[in-house]
C-alpha cells in the first residue's frame, strides 16, 4: 500500500574524501530531518534527509553501496519480476532499486517508472539519478574529492564553488548545476569526472491508431497511473472541473470504496467553482472550496518561486494558485493527485487547429520542460503535502506524446483522445468543456498584470516586467537565501520598475 507520503521527499548529500562538512541546509519543503554520516571506502557520506517518519526506509545499504532515495515508484510489480527467483521482495523502494542495481548497475534507472531523485555511492563513485522527467529536481556541485547533491538548489547555498559538469548551471550559483531529466550522472569522486547517461527521452515518432484503440490505450494507461498513485488512504484530488483533473478524480473515485476528497481553489476575482461542483456531485466526492483573496494570492509569489526554484514567469503563474491552495489545505499531510501536465503532450494550451503546428508545439514543449520544475513536489511540501501527477507517469506520457496529432485535435475538439477516453465516467458537459488554464480560471495572470500596470509598468512591457519580478524574487529567495515571508512582492515590483523595464537580453 502506498502511504500518504514517500519515506523521503528530499535530501542533501555530501560525499568527501576529507573529513569536514557543511552546516545544516535550508529547504523549502517541510519534513522531519534525519542527519547522519557514514564511511564507505575512502569516502565519508554526510546526509540530511527530509522524511515522513521512517528515514531508514529511504536508504538501502548493501555490499558497500549506499542508496538514498527521495520519492516513490509506480511500477513495483514489474520491477519485482526482475528479481532473482526465490528472493524475498524488498520492503521499500530504496531496497528494490538497490537490489536491481546488483543486476543492472546504473541501467536500473532505465527500468523505473517513478517520481524520485536518488544518490547511489559505491567504490569511489557517486551516481545521481532523476526520474524520466526530473519531476523531483536534483542539483549537484562537483569538485575533485567532493560531490554535493540536493533536491533544492538553495540547500547547496553555502557550498564552495564546484567545477563545470555536463548539466544546466543554476543562475548566479557558480558551480551548481541541475541534473537533467531522465539522467544518471556517473561521477568519479576523486577526480570529479562526470559522465551523463540519458535514461529517457520524449518519443519523436507518432503512432497511427484507430479511434477506439487510441482511446482504450489512453484510458488503460491513465487508469493504471491513477491506481498506482492513489494509495491506501483516501486520496485528495485538486479539481478545477476541467477535463484533466475531472478525469483523475473520476477514475480515483471509481476505484475507491469510500468517497474521495476533492478541493477547488478560487479567488475573489475568479473561480471555476460551479464547474468543479458538477464533477464533485457526479462522482460523490467530499468536496471543499477554498477562496484566496487576490491580494493575498500575490503575496504567495515569493513562496512559489522559493519552492519551485523556477525563473519562468508563465510557469510561476500556473504554480502560484496551486501553491496558495496547498498552503491552505491544512491538516495532516495528504496524498494529492493532480491533473497537471496533460496539456503538454496533448498540446491543450495552444488552442491550435492546424496539425503541423500542434505537433510542433508538442515537440517544443517536450524539448523545453526540463528545468522548469513544474512538477516539483516541493510546491505542496511547503504545505506539508505530497503531490503526484498521473499524466506525467512514464507510460502515460509515452502514450500521449506519441499519438499522431490528428488524435489530439479531432472532431473540432482539443485533447480529443482524452475526452473520448473519459466519456463514460464524466457528464457530457465536463467532457466537452473548453480548456481553461489555472492561471486564467483563478484570475492570477490578470491580477499580476494589474499589479504591475497600477505600479506604473507600460502595458506592452507587462510580460517583461513579470519576467524581471520573478527573476528578482529568485535572486532573493534561491540565490540570496532570504525567507519568502521577508520578501514583499510590492517592494520587488517597485524596485524592478524603478530600475526600468528593458527588453529581454
Ligand atoms: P483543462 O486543462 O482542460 O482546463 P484542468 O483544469 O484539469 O483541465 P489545468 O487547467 O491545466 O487542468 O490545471 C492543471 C491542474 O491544476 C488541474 O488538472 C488541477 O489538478 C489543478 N487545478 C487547476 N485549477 C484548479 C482549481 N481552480 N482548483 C484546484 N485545482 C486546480
Ligand atoms: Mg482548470
Ligand atoms: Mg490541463
Ligand atoms: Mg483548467
Amino acid at each position: 500500500m502506498t502511504p500518504n507520503s514517500p519515506a523521503a521527499i528530499g535530501f542533501r548529500t555530501e560525499l568527501r574524501q576529507d573529513g569536514g562538512h557543511l552546516t545544516e541546509p535550508v529547504f523549502a519543503a517541510r519534513g522531519s530531518r534525519a542527519t547522519w554520516q557514514e564511511r564507505a571506502a575512502d569516502l565519508t557520506l554526510h546526509a540530511v534527509l527530509l522524511h515522513s517518519g521512517a528515514p531508514d526506509e529511504a536508504c538501502a545499504r548493501a555490499r558497500g553501496r549506499t542508496l538514498v532515495f527521495a520519492g516513490e515508484l509506480y511500477n513495483r510489480d514489474a520491477l519485482h519480476r526482475l528479481l532473482p527467483p526465490g528472493r524475498a521482495l524488498p520492503g521499500t523502494d530504496a531496497a528494490l532499486v538497490s537490489a536491481l542495481f546488483d543486476v543492472y548497475d546504473l541501467h536500473v534507472f532505465r527500468l523505473l517508472n517513478g517520481r524520485f531523485a536518488a544518490l547511489v555511492t559505491e567504490s569511489g563513485r557517486a551516481l545521481l539519478a532523476t526520474d524520466h522527467v526530473g519531476s523531483v529536481p536534483l542539483y549537484v556541485r562537483v569538485a575533485p574529492g567532493r560531490v554535493l547533491a540536493a533536491t533544492e538548489a538553495k540547500a547547496l547555498r553555502d557550498a564552495p564553488p564546484g567545477r563545470p559538469v555536463p548539466a544546466r548551471p543554476v543562475r548566479r550559483k557558480t558551480g551548481t548545476h541541475q541534473v537533467p531529466a531522465g539522467t544518471v550522472l556517473d561521477i568519479e569522486v576523486a577526480t570529479g569526472k562526470c559522465v551523463p547517461h540519458r535514461t529517457w527521452a520524449p518519443p519523436l515518432a507518432r503512432r497511427i491508431l484507430p479511434e477506439e484503440e487510441a482511446t482504450d490505450t489512453v484510458r488503460r494507461a491513465v487508469e493504471r497511473a491513477v491506481r498506482t498513485r492513489a494509495g491506501g488512504s483516501t486520496p485528495l484530488v485538486v479539481l478545477s472541473g476541467g477535463i484533466d483533473s475531472s478525469a483523475v478524480a473520476a477514475l480515483a473515485a471509481r476505484r475507491s470504496a469510500k468517497p474521495i476528497d476533492t478541493v477547488s481553489m478560487g479567488t475573489d476575482a475568479a473561480d471555476e467553482f460551479p464547474q468543479a461542483r458538477v464533477v464533485a456531485r457526479h462522482i460523490g466526492s467530499a468536496h471543499r472550496e477554498i477562496t484566496v483573496p487576490i491580494a493575498e494570492l500575490l503575496r504567495w509569489l515569493p513562496h512559489t518561486v522559493w519552492a519551485a526554484e523556477c525563473l519562468d514567469p508563465d510557469i510561476v503563474e500556473y504554480l502560484l494558485p496551486l501553491t496558495a491552495l496547498y498552503l491552505r489545505i491544512g491538516g495532516p499531510g495528504r496524498r494529492v493527485l493532480t491533473g497537471y501536465g496533460a496539456d503538454i503532450p496533448l498540446g491543450g494550451m495552444h488552442r491550435e487547429n492546424r496539425l503541423p503546428r500542434l505537433d510542433t508545439a508538442v515537440c517544443h514543449d517536450m524539448d523545453t520542460f526540463d528545468g522548469l520544475n513544474e512538477m516539483s513536489p516541493t510546491l505542496s511540501a511547503v504545505g506539508g503535502h505530497w503531490t503526484t501527477h498521473p499524466y506525467w507517469d512514464r507510460d502515460v506520457l509515452d502514450v500521449l506524446v506519441s499519438l499522431e496529432a490528428g488524435l489530439k485535435r479531432r472532431h473540432g475538439q482539443d485533447k480529443w483522445v482524452l475526452r473520448a477516453a473519459m466519456s463514460d465516467v464524466l457528464p457530457h458537459e465536463v467532457v466537452v468543456r473548453p480548456k481553461l488554464g489555472v492561471h486564467e480560471g483563478s484570475g492570477t495572470s490578470a491580477s499580476f498584470s494589474r499589479l504591475l500596470v497600477d505600479a506604473g509598468a507600460p502595458r506592452e512591457r507587462v510580460r517583461e516586467a513579470k519576467r524581471l519580478v520573478v527573476r528578482e524574487v529568485f535572486d532573493q529567495v534561491v540565490v540570496g537565501g532570504r525567507h519568502p515571508d521577508d520578501v514583499a512582492i510590492d517592494s520587488v515590483v517597485d524596485a524592478v520598475l524603478g530600475a526600468g523595464v528593458e527588453p529581454a537580453t
